[in-house]
């Protein structure tokens, strides 16, 4: 039977927005090219606590690996400020795992998975999607959620250009036999190992450790392999896995006849930490919703459809955009700034008023930790001094 909705990609966006087009009452069915959901798995996987409450995630020890406090945050010299909460922040989870289990449930609800299907292209008449091919066989669903992760290759196939920048290349490993506070993740900034982004050690147990970084420049494996000989004093890494982060703003349109985008393909990404589980589930939420209105009334023209554009602007828009000029401020900085800010910080004592921002923020929606923080005199005199005037007055002005 034909389904009435189609979804491309199997990843948390798709599955979510899938799940949410079923139990609205309408057939839909899941084009994943690989052969298992949740593989190949190159993410970190620390999800926080309060966005898998808001996707309304059951928690399970299928994928939790591990729960964390709080973290450290090291410049590029080695020093470190630590910002530890008294309840959990986030978990660790592996993520092949987390995906299978969200299939589970979406299966569940009776979305139908379609596995080793590459989309190839999606087929455009008069603007509006009709569908797409499939190893050249002809689909033809009413609506088509594109969800097809960072990049939006099969867009630009299909002869949409979604603009998309900042996308970077990610790499994550495992290590045994280390010793770490198993609470705690590392953030480490530093030209060497992570050009315009971070490194980073999450811990699955108090001896292993998810350690990755994303880096602009070239070159990855060797500059994971000298992030972890400094931080380990290890050389040897077993199963390096990459795949794109997204850094960028999000992309100007999301509704078309027909279509919609969610997930990472539409820049619905903190593009601070280049995490997209958590936004990108929520709007792919409120796309699945905008897809059965707009079944409901058969009518999928972009008309209609916008709802969606407007929904999740109107919830998301001004924080993507927050943590988009927050990530810009980050990139301009050289690691003698990194250096001086973290110095700063210190001498001016101010890692308790950290540890109180961030424990009263959320993770995913950070401008209202980035809005308390230039609100408070002693911080914003560190950050002035660290970042300067012209970038911080650009983050500022974001936030009234
Ligand atoms: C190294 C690294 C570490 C990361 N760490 C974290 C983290 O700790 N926390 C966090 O929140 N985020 C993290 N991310 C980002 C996170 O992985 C993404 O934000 C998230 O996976 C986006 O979900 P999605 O559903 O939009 O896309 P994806 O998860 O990328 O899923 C897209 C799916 O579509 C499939 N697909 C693509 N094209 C087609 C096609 N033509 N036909 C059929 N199927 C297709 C793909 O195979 C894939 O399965 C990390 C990313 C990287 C690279």
């Amino acid at each position: 039977m034909k389904p009435e909705a189609a979804v491309v990609g199997a990843g948390p966006a798709g599955i979510l927005a899938a799940t949410v087009i079923s139990e609205g009452g309408f057939t839909t069915k899941v084009y994943e090219e690989h052969p298992v959901i949740g593989e190949p798995n190159h993410c970190a996987g620390l999800l926080s606590v309060t966005g898998l409450g808001k996707l309304g995630i059951d928690l399970s020890d299928e994928f939790i690996q591990n729960r964390v406090y709080g973290g450290r945050v090291y410049s590029p010299d080695g020093e470190f400020i630590e910002i530890r909460d008294r309840k959990p922040r986030a978990y660790v989870v592996d993520r092949g795992r987390f995906d299978r289990y969200l299939a589970d449930a979406a299966s569940d609800a009776g979305v139908e998975f379609m596995l080793s299907s590459r989309v190839d292209r999606l087929r455009f008449m008069e603007g509006t999607c009709m569908g797409f091919t499939v190893d050249g066989d002809v689909h033809t669903p009413w609506i088509v959620v594109d969800s097809e992760g960072a990049g939006g290759r099969l867009l630009s196939r299909s002869g949409i250009e979604t603009g998309q920048s900042g996308i970077l290349t990610g790499y994550n490993t495992e290590i045994g036999g280390v010793e770490v506070d198993p609470e705690l993740v590392e953030v480490w900034f530093g030209d060497e190992f992570a050009e315009s982004f971070y490194a980073w050690v999450i811990p699955i147990d108090e001896s292993t450790v998810r350690c990755g970084l994303g880096t602009a420049g070239g070159g990855g494996i060797d500059r994971l392999k000298g992030f972890v000989r400094r931080r380990f004093g290890a050389s040897k890494l077993r199963g390096v896995t990459a795949g794109q982060v997204c850094t960028g703003p999000p992309v100007d349109r999301a509704a078309y006849s027909g279509l919609l985008l969610a997930g990472d393909v539409a820049g619905q990404v903190k593009a601070t930490t280049g995490g997209g589980v958590v936004m990108g589930g929520l709007c792919a939420r409120l796309a699945g919703e905008t897809a059965v209105d707009a079944l409901g009334c058969g009518d999928i023209c972009w008309g209609r459809l916008s709802e969606y554009e407007r929904r999740w602007r109107g919830l998301y828009g001004r924080e993507l955009r927050t943590m988009y000029t927050a990530r810009r401020l980050l990139n301009r900085m050289t690691d003698e700034r990194f250096n001086g800010l973290l110095a700063g910080l210190m001498e001016a004592d101010l890692q308790g008023v950290l540890g109180d921002l961030v424990s009263r923020g959320d993770m995913d929606l950070q401008a209202g930790v980035i809005r308390e923080a230039v609100r408070n005199p002693r911080l914003l005199y560190v950050l002035l001094r660290g970042v300067g005037v012209a970038a911080l007055g650009e983050l500022v002005s974001l936030l009234r």
